[in-house]
């Protein structure tokens, strides 16, 4: 690799400015306005005038669900699916089966990952099998390097075992995160529990499910010593002023939030079906505006996309028996730049502390640099783009999208990690 990006914007959290950015094996060899002195002919040259580079991207919340399914995704198919959308790093939710508890079932992604563009991290479960009744061997697993605990896709309703959790993980400063749902309120749910279900006639989902755990959850965080705790894929109203009000008491409380909660609500179903069905259902207006507003205040620290694969016959089905999750790496970047940036709402600096900065320092990953010397990790986008998505370009070996044909700006170009160059193709 010898690349030379010739008058291109370089957009970090904190600035932007337009350089001349040159890359060779991976590592960044010249970052000035000046031309590189060691451009040569074998240096290949892309004209970066419509061109931002920023660091590169980070989804917290992906299943790629290996082991166990992997006719929906596998560790590959996931990272080639990350690596189109413009994503360098995901953390995986450990609901694959079996289920990441065991720091035997990391080495196996880490053995499957090895050499990718892309980096791919892991949760582990907080209980043994998900199953909410025995802890997982967290110090074992946080030394096996898992980022995160989390029982993904169940929710761990015991108090007892949850204040445990926080204590033992209080060992190594751990970092816990809840899919808040309080399964007693949501039983057989088909969607959000509102004007929409009951016209439906489906079985509804209410917000305040997911408000009772994320408030008993902040609570013991605060009890057990001001424990590190991250909400997963916050859906409500409730649950934005639950995070504000704990980070405004100083807790160490971080959420984030999908791009399909912040671009649908409720009644999309009507429209795309099973393919905007999931857990936490899509809301309506009020919760979306909400999130919305949570993520340009502040209160929302990341998004994430609960890139969730499901094979056709799992979601070519009645709406009822569907199954939960939608696809996300591949629209994620252009969703949410359409929705927060090209509206005026948020800069693009903000964007990438969203999707790239803020993700890294919760899992207390390094930070990107972009000094001469540092390996290169950078997401190219072109921003003046208008495009519409088009699933059959999509890598991810599962299609369970609703924004086929969406019309969105910014486009992934090009994906850079571990010495590798990958061009995006949406
Ligand atoms: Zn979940």
């Amino acid at each position: 690799m010898n690349v030379y990006f010739e008058n291109i914007t370089l957009t970090t959290d904190t600035s932007t400015y337009k350089t001349n950015l040159h890359i060779i094996d991976g590592i960044i060899v010249h970052n000035s306005s000046d031309i590189s002195p060691k451009k040569n002919e074998n240096t290949k040259i892309i004209d970066g005038t419509t061109l931002t580079c920023l660091p590169g991207l980070f989804d917290m919340h992906v299943h790629f669900r290996e082991p166990g399914q992997e006719y929906k995704e596998t560790i590959e198919t996931g990272c080639n699916s990350a690596a189109n959308g413009g994503f360098t790093g995901v953390l995986c939710m450990p609901n694959t089966a079996p289920s990441i508890d065991h720091p035997a079932v990391v080495e196996y992604i880490n053995s499957k990952a090895k050499g990718n563009i892309v980096d791919v991290y892991s949760s582990a479960a907080i209980t043994v099998k998900r199953e909410g009744s025995t802890l997982t061997p967290m110090r074992q697993l946080h030394d096996a390097g898992v980022l995160m605990f989390t029982d993904d896709g169940s929710c761990l309703m015991d108090s007892q075992l949850m204040r445990n959790a926080y204590d033992y993980a209080s060992d190594f400063d751990g970092l816990l995160s809840q899919h808040c749902e309080d399964h007693q309120l949501t039983k057989n749910f088909a969607m959000n529990e509102g004007a929409v279900s009951e016209k439906l006639g489906l079985k509804g989902y209410p917000t305040v499910a997911e408000e009772i755990i994320i408030a008993r959850d902040i609570q013991l965080a605060n009890f057990c010593g001001n424990r590190r705790y991250h909400v997963s894929h916050m859906s409500t109203k409730g649950g934005v002023h639950l995070v504000s009000d704990a980070k405004a008491r100083g807790q160490r409380i971080t959420c984030e939030v999908t791009p399909h909660h912040f671009v649908l609500t409720d009644s999309s179903i009507e429209q795309y079906g099973t393919n905007a069905k999931m857990n936490p259902p899509l809301r309506t207006e009020e919760h979306r505006l909400a999130l919305i507003e949570g993520i340009c205040n502040g209160t929302v620290d990341c998004i994430a996309t609960d890139h969730a694969p499901h094979a056709s016959h799992e979601k070519v089905v009645d709406f009822s028996s569907g199954a939960n999750g939608i696809t996300g790496l591949e629209t994620s970047f252009a969703l949410s730049y359409t929705t927060f940036v090209s509206s005026g709402l948020i800069s693009l600096s903000k964007l990438v502390s969203l999707m790239s900065t803020n993700p890294r320092s919760i899992l207390q990953l390094p930070s990107i640099s972009f000094e001469v010397g540092s390996s290169a990790n950078v997401t190219i986008v072109d921003t003046n783009i208008e495009w519409e998505i088009d699933s059959k370009k999509h890598l991810s070996k599962s299609l369970n999208t609703p924004f086929d044909g969406f019309k969105v700006f910014g486009k992934p170009m090009f994906t850079i990690n571990n010495s590798q160059m990958y061009t995006c193709n949406l």
